[in-house]
């Protein structure tokens, strides 16, 4: 389960070199080349999957355990004072990288950074527009 053309599965399987800080069968653990904060960690998958979309049941099973485990180490190790989990799916959510991966992003009282949502466009937050969108998911 590996793309020929792809970075992470090269990265992943330790053909290039990375940092890495925590490794197992399924997944390896790198620092971003590009941190949005001190330690931002990227749990990638060895298995190629383009995202969270096609990626296994029984890995998709693993990450949050992992993610959940690495929090509390990284707590510790870098007296963080909080933790932003992000994983992005397809270009219009920020995928830039066709892999799948979950940033780690520790954070600090100080860091200046901010993954603040802002609230939808004046039609999307009407009580019926919601209430529509709950009976289509329901439906
Ligand atoms: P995305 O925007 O796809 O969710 O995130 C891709 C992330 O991968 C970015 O934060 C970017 O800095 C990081 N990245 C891209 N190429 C490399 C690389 O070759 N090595 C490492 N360590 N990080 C990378
Ligand atoms: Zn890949």
């Amino acid at each position: 389960m590996r793309d020929e053309n792809c970075i992470f599965c090269k990265i992943a399987n330790g053909e290039i070199p990375s940092r890495t800080i925590y490794e197992d069968d399924d997944f390896r653990i790198i620092l971003d080349l590009n941190p949005a904060t001190r330690g931002h960690a990227l749990i990638l998958s060895k298995n190629h999957y383009k995202n969270l979309y096609d990626m296994d049941d029984d890995m998709v099973s693993k990450v949050l355990p992992l993610a959940k485990k690495m929090v509390h180490h990284m707590q510790e190790k870098l007296k963080c004072d909080g933790f932003n989990l992000i994983q992005n799916n397809n270009e219009i959510a920020g995928q830039t990288v066709f892999h799948f991966h979950m940033h780690l992003i520790p954070r600090y009282k100080d860091d200046n950074q901010s993954f603040v949502m802002s609230p939808g466009n004046p039609e999307i937050i009407k009580d019926e527009d919601i209430d529509k969108v709950r009976d289509m998911l329901n439906s």
